[in-house]
């Protein structure tokens, strides 16, 4: 399979996904594939290593790098250094490339961090959920708000600049004060990135057994909506840009190149069990399972479970969809042009009710979901 993509091709430079399938434990809302087996850590990299080299030829360059999980901080600094002189050695990196690992603050220390500047890793993600014990404790976290106030401070002293929160509300217990008094705590760090995810309800996880089981109430739809609605004024006056549905950040320099990545089908490729790539019009993704994972790398095989080719209309679809989750939106033109479907001329009726409902603007030829829009994007992608 030839999936070699120029960057003059799409115009857009790749970026590269890792993914780290190891936790210390595992929380109960979360679906990402981990395993909290930590001795399968040597296996993995080996395999790694081998994907790596196998893949290498397949994109020309990348300007992002993003190791995520899982947990990355389960790994000491030098593993962490291994991995990214191995992408180095493996793979083209534009430069200045966005080198981002995700950490959970109960891992980190100083000379951890100091490592990995030296690394090259330039942007550091922190796992802090929430600066609320209660809540803490029911997410299952396994580091405490003391650790994440530490983990933030050190972080700073190491010399990160770039520098993001993962926040959840929306948890059992949690009201709207206890919500915004997170995130106030949060903003007076002057993190340059927050993602403010809501708790979604994910199946095969614990939690999701607790609700059928009728041991926790679901928000209701219309307070789902106030906590979004609250976390988006109170962030935009603290001047940051609500970018996407769930991420805001201080000015659109800070946004996460690599994400906006897959919101506006730039090709990616992803490395790792589970992990997903991009290019053109096909998906394809590895195996879930470590075992799996690793079996097939040790046969010289590509770990690769299935792949899919897009349709026109599918990716029209898909484009219309991710892009009415950002703040960039939709240029009608170039939409009209790549997918050959005028937007104004097939659903006008629903853009102007769209529009008077005060879900949607359009100015200068492109059409943007307001903050109300961002509130229900899914369903605005339905039009
Ligand atoms: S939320 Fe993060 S730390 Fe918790 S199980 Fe999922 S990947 Fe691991």
């Amino acid at each position: 399979m030839n999936l070699r993509t120029p960057d003059s091709c799409s115009g857009k430079v790749p970026g590269l996904y890792i993914h780290i399938p190891f936790c210390r434990t595992k929380c109960p809302y979360c679906a990402f594939y981990s395993e909290t087996d930590l001795s399968f850590i040597p296996d993995f990299l080996r395999a790694l290593f081998k994907e790596m080299d196998m893949a290498r030829n397949q994109f020309d360059r990348f300007d992002t790098v993003y190791i995520g999980g899982g947990t990355p901080s389960v790994f000491t600094s030098y593993q962490i250094e291994e991995i990214v002189k191995r992408i180095r050695h493996n793979f083209a990196l534009a430069s200045p490339a966005e080198i981002t690992l995700e950490a959970n603050p109960a891992d980190i220390n100083i000379s951890f961090l100091e490592r990995l500047r030296d690394t090259g890793v330039n942007r550091l993600n922190l796992g802090i959920q929430s600066f609320d014990r209660k809540t803490l404790i029911f997410l299952g976290r396994r580091h405490s708000s003391a650790q994440a106030v530490s983990a933030i401070e050190i972080s700073r002293k190491a010399g990160f600049t770039n520098l993001g929160f993962d926040l959840i509300y929306g948890v059992p217990g949690q009201d709207m004060k206890a919500w915004l008094d997170t995130l106030s705590r949060g903003v007076a760090f002057a993190p340059e990135h927050l993602s403010c995810y809501q708790l979604t309800v994910e199946a095969n996880t614990p939690l999701i057994t607790r609700y059928q089981k009728g041991e926790l109430p679901f928000l209701p739809e219309g307070l789902q909506y106030d906590f979004f609605i609250k976390t988006s004024e109170q962030l935009e006056d603290a001047r940051y840009t609500h970018y996407e549905v769930s991420n805001f950040s201080r000015g659109i320099k800070y946004a996460s190149r690599h994400n906006q990545k897959y919101w506006n089908h730039t090709p990616y490729l992803g490395l790792g069990p589970s992990a997903h790539s991009f290019s053109g019009n096909r998906r394809w993704w590895n195996h879930r399972n470590l075992e799996d994972y690793i079996n097939e790398l040790s046969l010289k095989n590509a770990p690769i479970q299935a792949a899919e080719t897009l349709s026109p209309k599918q990716l029209r679809l898909e484009a219309l969809f991710l892009a009415l989750r950002t703040s960039a939106g939709v240029h009608l033109k170039d939409f009209s042009e790549k997918f050959q479907y005028d937007l104004l001329l097939e659903k006008g009726e629903t853009l102007a009710r769209l529009q008077e409902e005060g879900h949607i603007t359009i100015r200068d030829g492109i059409l943007y979901p307001t903050r109300s829009g961002l509130a229900i994007a899914d369903s605005l992608a339905l039009i």
